[in-house]
């Protein structure tokens, strides 16, 4: 594959970029200014058969418009927001993604934000540094989370790895998906504010689509209410982040563990304030275990499709 072009799209990961450098011609996107990559693209246009994308740049209509030898859009994420997959269909471009290998780190980070929101793990973190526990005494009492019911949005791989978590901590699981899941003992809403009002933490974990964009709108998070918790560990627009922040503030809403955002890296400084609330820098799989694993999977399916055998993990 020495010959082959490869176009990766930011800085993703230290050993697929090694890697990708090792075995291809390797074309770094992130280097050049925004201002001057339509002509970066242009100029290797001729041998850029790959496109490595992630979870921030993926492979739009303009890109892939632009590389007229594009064959395959190897994503090191299993979301697909980021890429125009139709226009990948029009072009019979094959498309993979990274599923299963990091279910289970996203799914640790779901339980982990909705524990820390409710037993106040960062804010209690902080009244020891601070020597407040010295100065105040003890930290005020905060919220269980074992046997609270948990509803999911978007029972799939995480989704299900979520509620087999929760199931654990004794918590009765509820959920929405386009569809019943028979193969299950939890209870099925039909629609995301029956969902939210049934439950007590709210997690979300569906692919973002248009239908799922603002999936956790006003309405939702009213019907999740002041005790209620919500975590998204799916991607940033599925939340109506100024409409959180107002429901936050005004007591609407419980409290929040956010791992993704609307405008990624920008968060909102309003939530900077607020105890209740848990942000983290988009880390669902950021494990060095998964991390690599994801890597491997990009670098199998780069390898299967140019020696023409079948793709690890085909979406198309
Ligand atoms: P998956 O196995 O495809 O599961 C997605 C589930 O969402 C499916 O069960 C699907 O079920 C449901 N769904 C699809 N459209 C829906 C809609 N309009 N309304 C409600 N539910 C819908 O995917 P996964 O591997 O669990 O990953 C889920 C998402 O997590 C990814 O797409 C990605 O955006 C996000 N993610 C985030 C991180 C992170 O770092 N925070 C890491 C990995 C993944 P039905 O078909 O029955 O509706």
């Amino acid at each position: 594959m020495e010959a082959l072009g490869v176009l990766l799209t930011f800085p993703m990961n230290p050993y697929l970029e090694e890697e990708l450098d090792r075995r291809c011609k390797l074309f770094r996107l992130w280097e050049t200014p925004p201002e001057s990559r339509r002509d970066f693209l242009r100029a290797h246009a001729g041998s850029i058969r790959a496109v490595v994308g992630n979870a921030q740049v993926g492979a739009d209509a303009e890109t892939i418009d632009s590389l007229p030898k594009l064959e395959i859009v190897s994503c090191f994420s299993v979301g697909l927001d980021k890429v125009d997959l139709d226009k990948c269909r029009q072009r019979g471009i094959r498309v993979t993604n990274t599923p299963d290998v990091l279910t289970e780190d996203v799914a640790d980070l779901a339980i982990g934000l909705a524990i820390a929101v409710m037993r106040r793990i960062p804010e209690a973190d902080r009244y020891v540094r601070s020597g407040s526990w010295k100065s105040k005494g003890d930290y005020k009492l905060t919220t269980r989370f074992s046997g609270k019911t948990v509803g999911i949005i978007g029972l799939g791989r995480i989704g299900k790895a979520v509620a087999k978590r929760a199931e654990a901590f004794g918590c009765p699981i509820v959920y929405y998906s386009r569809s019943e899941k028979p193969d299950t003992n939890y209870t099925y809403c039909s629609n995301v504010l029956d969902l939210a009002a049934n439950c007590q933490v709210l997690v979300v974990a569906c692919p973002l689509t248009p239908e799922t964009r603002h999936i956790v709108n006003r309405e939702v998070m009213d019907a999740l209410g002041p005790k209620g918790v919500l975590v998204n560990i799916g991607r940033g627009p599925h939340v109506d982040e100024p409409e959180l922040y107002k429901a936050l503030i005004e007591g609407r809403l419980g409290g929040a563990g956010i791992d993704v955002f609307e405008q990624e890296p920008h968060v909102p400084e309003e939530l900077f304030g607020l105890e209740n609330v848990v942000l983290l820098p988009h880390v669902g799989s950021g494990t060095i275990e998964t991390r690599t694993a994801m890597a491997d999977l990009v670098l199998g399916n780069l390898e299967a499709h140019f020696t023409n055998k079948p793709l690890l993990t085909p979406v198309i």
